[in-house]
């Protein structure tokens, strides 16, 4: 059974009904109606985004378009992943593009994507009064764990450089020496990528959407991601797929 916004709404703490305020407030603005979110398991979808447990996409539900909000622990609905998955719409009905390869490559798409869009998210959800550093934390914690095993777990080295910088730059100083020491040891290769990353991060401000564009343009090409890669819109997409 599908959660509607309606029901959503019931449920939903203080934090959680600001962001559906929010999105319902500038999907008027910007797509000039309101769309509805629900919520719902993965496997009521036969979209995919590369490996993720969580996500949110543009959909039809019995004919009207809405955000569908996809959550593996569905019917268990945490507030705060629900929160995290309608920012990051929030962010792209403020003109923030994502950045997508030609051929398709999802997996450095997901990992840049999320990378780059992070920051302003969790400075978006901590002014409706949610607390991300408890989730970055304990996501970080999870990959301290997993260093050593990296070389069976994860792919290409630039992937998991990708992947922990996310954790490296929004966790918690104590949090971050950890990551970086176990790496130094265990993955030098991937240490040096991050380093790499953290480096040219510094000339961005995330927040803006353009800087942000030339922030993934630039590790694009640092890192030497191969084939062609151009800026996406997200919300262009979707009035002219799922809610048209
Ligand atoms: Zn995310």
């Amino acid at each position: 059974m599908t959660h509607r916004e309606a029901d959503l709404r019931q449920i939903a703490n203080p934090a959680t009904l600001s962001v559906i305020n929010k999105w319902t407030e500038l999907s008027k603005t910007v797509v000039e109606r309101a769309i509805e979110i629900v919520v719902d398991h993965p496997s009521r979808t036969n979209i995919r985004l590369g490996d993720e447990d969580n996500f949110a996409v543009p959909a039809k539900f019995r004919g009207v378009p809405v955000l569908g909000v996809f959550v593996h622990a569905y019917p268990n609905i945490d507030q705060y992943i629900v929160s995290h998955e309608i920012g990051h719409w929030i962010l792209k009905l403020q003109g923030f593009s994502s950045i997508i390869s030609k051929p398709r490559n999802f997996r450095p798409e997901a990992l840049l994507n999320s990378l780059a869009s992070h920051p302003p998210l969790y400075e978006l959800l901590v002014t409706f009064g949610h607390n991300p550093q408890i989730e970055i934390d304990s996501r970080t914690d999870h990959n301290i764990g997993l260093v050593s095993q990296l070389r069976e777990r994860l792919e290409d080295p630039k992937n998991s450089a990708l992947y922990l910088a996310d954790d490296v730059l929004n966790c918690s100083s104590e949090k971050r020496v950890q990551l970086e020491s176990k790496l130094q040891v265990h993955r030098p290769e991937i240490m040096s990528l991050l380093q790499k990353i953290i480096s040219i991060r510094s000339s961005y401000d995330l927040s803006h959407r353009k800087s942000n564009m030339a922030f993934r343009k630039h590790l694009v090409s640092e890192l030497n991601l191969g084939g062609e890669w151009d800026e996406h819109d997200d919300i262009k997409e979707a009035l002219n797929d799922s809610w048209a």
